[in-house]
């Protein structure tokens, strides 16, 4: 066991309102700790977490670097929303390069370690090298140590997040960890964290894995300065009065899975590898209020939130299934439910169960499930390739005996699929690789682009590939808008025209979001940009305009382009799968596909100041101030 222990100095400084301006780096390979100090000037540019985790891969990734090597960086950063104890300032974001891409990857999560990282009296942790043998990481206040972590290697996140905790010592301390899959590099590897959070997508888990990280516990106990304390309490009291009234009855009573239903019928949910548009019986079963009754659903939330949108379940019988955590979010019932059609929400809850121990993003795990049935049935996958297995749709038990090989990087389907849904397909045959719903090796999330015209340009043109969050402009159709952004209306959801600027919008707004660290499903309970203004302005002092706002959120955007143009995105990059522009010939949006989609990309460059080969111009990058 190797063990350093750096003492930091902490409080002679200046420190910015709602920033320490210290980020913490630590070097697995040489096991150096050292302390940064970052100017309030790179905060105010880019704010934090995605924003904030650009700049550094931008600065210190190059082209040459590979997703698993020891030079690349694995970012935890905060942003200024995790000074203000405020429902949905929870959050925070862990940036690299992706395995899964081999672009600029970025994922959030939230429960309580972004304000514990804060609390310890550091805005951001950067993590480079690789250690010898498998560590963790311990953050407490200005005492932070690498320790060995060879015990729980092989243990799965749920079962090390508990045995570390305990054996750290440290009460009530916030853990971010990984499960085998990680440990195995399986390309889409997540974060979990307090074992029910989960920065999922991207592969950032196998990134901490290829550094033999298993966990990074945090805990803090520093209250962070700000600006204007008393404003930022009303805002407070008066904020989550109003979210929690506008999201009791749905998002707070069901979570996600009060959209399943709804967003069947709209045809946005994936059905059958995204070959059909509906499946109702499917959808009423999965989704609430059967999920509630069935799984005795109760909320779970983030520290400080009123919403509390993750479910607690309890599933007693059959003995097979038998749990008590975690319940599976709309996006894991639309890829492991839907998108397989397997209906028995129980079954599908062990699923996602296993997913988040082994460390796996559901989202993709239910793609990866999804097109192998779709191949198997036409034949461009032979039982032989994944270990004899015979999976039809619906196959419950295979799935669930797969899902076991990928976390374990078995033979056969587990090693198929270990580095990606692309280069798995690339084996099999072009005929399979046009199966594979991905956008830049990244797949699909369950949301259609047939169904909300506006997702196709987002999909296409998204800093980390296609993302239902960093930009989820669908919302616009249910009068979730952003009129301080522009969207002042509701959207027609068939909409190509103006499909441009809809996209964009939301791509900002979630691109802010993101690096102030903030939920966007405060949007859902009435949290506008209009209140995100005035709590950063309160936490900060800095008396942005919505305007200085607004101009970050494309700065911070720009960024990310860059990054990825640095590591080779163009327009050629900037497309969907062909699946997307085959109409359903029934249903709700029988007949509709995202038309015109060239010059619909054409008009977006335009409108974000990029070449027609996708590149920001130098007009753009100097009058948003990139650099
Ligand atoms: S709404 Fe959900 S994701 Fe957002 S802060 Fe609350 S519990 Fe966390």
């Amino acid at each position: 066991m190797f063990e350093i222990q750096a003492t930091l100095a902490i409080g002679d400084e200046k420190m910015g309102n709602g920033f320490w301006e210290k980020v913490l780096r630590v070097d697995l390979t040489s096991g150096t700790i050292t302390e940064e100090r970052v100017p309030e000037e790179i905060w105010k540019r880019y704010l934090g977490g995605g924003g904030y985790g650009a700049k550094v891969l931008y600065d210190e990734v190059g082209p040459e670097v590979g997703a698993l090597d020891d030079e690349n960086r694995l970012i935890f950063s905060t942003g200024p929303l995790q000074a203000a104890r405020q429902t949905g300032a929870a959050k925070f974001t862990v940036v690299a390069k992706s395995p899964v891409t081999g672009i600029f990857g970025e994922s959030a999560a939230g429960a309580g370690w972004g304000v514990a990282l804060k609390r310890s009296g550091y805005d951001a942790l950067i993590i480079q090298g690789k250690a010898a043998t498998p560590s963790y990481l311990l953050i407490h206040d200005n005492t932070i140590e690498i320790r060995d972590a060879a015990k729980y290697w092989g243990q799965d996140a749920f079962d090390s997040s508990d045995q570390i905790l305990e054996d750290s010592g440290l009460e009530k301390a916030s853990i971010c960890t990984i499960g085998q899959a990680g440990e195995n590099t399986v390309a889409i590897a997540c974060i979990v964290v307090d074992k029910h959070s989960f920065a999922g997508r991207c592969g950032l888990g196998a990134v901490m894995g290829s550094k033999n990280l298993k966990a990074v516990v945090t805990k803090g106990s520093q209250n962070v300065p700000v600006h204007d304390q008393e404003k930022l309490n009303g805002i407070n009291k008066n904020i989550g009065k109003t979210v929690h009234e506008n999201t009791k009855d749905w998002l707070r009573l069901h979570g996600t899975p009060f959209v399943e239903v709804g967003c069947d019928a709209d045809g946005d949910t994936p059905t059958k590898n995204w070959r059909e548009a509906h499946w109702p019986e499917g959808a009423e079963k999965l989704g609430s209020p059967n999920y509630t009754d069935t799984l005795n659903a109760k909320p779970h939330g983030c520290a400080y939130c009123v919403v509390g949108c993750h479910r607690d379940i309890e599933i007693s019988e059959p003995e097979a299934y038998k749990m008590k955590g975690p319940g599976p979010e709309y996006e894991s019932l639309g890829m492991l439910g839907n998108s397989c059609l397997m209906d028995d929400v129980k079954a599908l809850s062990h699923m996602n169960d296993l997913c988040n121990r082994y460390g796996v993003d559901c989202i993709s795990m239910g793609s990866f499930l999804a097109f192998t049935m779709d191949c198997l049935e036409n034949g461009y996958i032979k039982p032989a390739d994944i270990g004899g297995v015979e999976l039809k749709w619906g196959d419950k038990e295979n799935m669930i005996a797969l899902i076991h090989d990928l976390g374990n990087r078995k033979p056969g389907f587990g090693e198929l699929f270990a580095d990606g849904i692309v280069p798995a397909a690339k084996q099999l045959g072009d005929k399979a690789l046009e199966l594979a719903p991905h956008v830049k090796g990244l797949d699909l999330p369950a949301h259609d682009p047939r169904a909300y015209f506006s997702l196709a340009l987002n999909y296409a043109t998204g800093s980390v590939g296609p993302h239902h969050e960093r930009g989820n402009p669908q919302v616009a159709t249910a009068g979730f808008l952003l009129p301080e952004a522009g969207v002042t209306e509701i959207v027609d959801r068939f909409q190509m025209e103006n499909s441009e600027f809809v996209a964009a919008k939301y791509q900002d707004y979630g691109t802010l979001t993101q690096a102030i660290c903030h939920c966007k499903f405060m949007l859902f309970g009435g949290y506008s940009m209009t209140v995100l203004l005035d709590s950063v302005n309160a936490i900060t002092g800095w008396e942005w305009t919505m305007d200085d706002m607004l101009q970050t959120a494309e700065r911070i955007f720009t960024l990310q382009r860059l990054v990825n143009v640095t590591y080779g995105i163009d327009r050629k990059d900037d497309t969907l799968p062909a699946i997307i522009f085959k109409p359903s010939e029934e249903g709700s949006r029988a007949g509709k596909y995202p038309h015109d989609f060239d010059a619909a990309l054409d008009r977006y460059y335009d409108l974000r100041g990029w070449d027609q080969n996708g590149v920001p111009k130098q007009d753009t990058v100097d009058s948003l101030g990139v650099f």
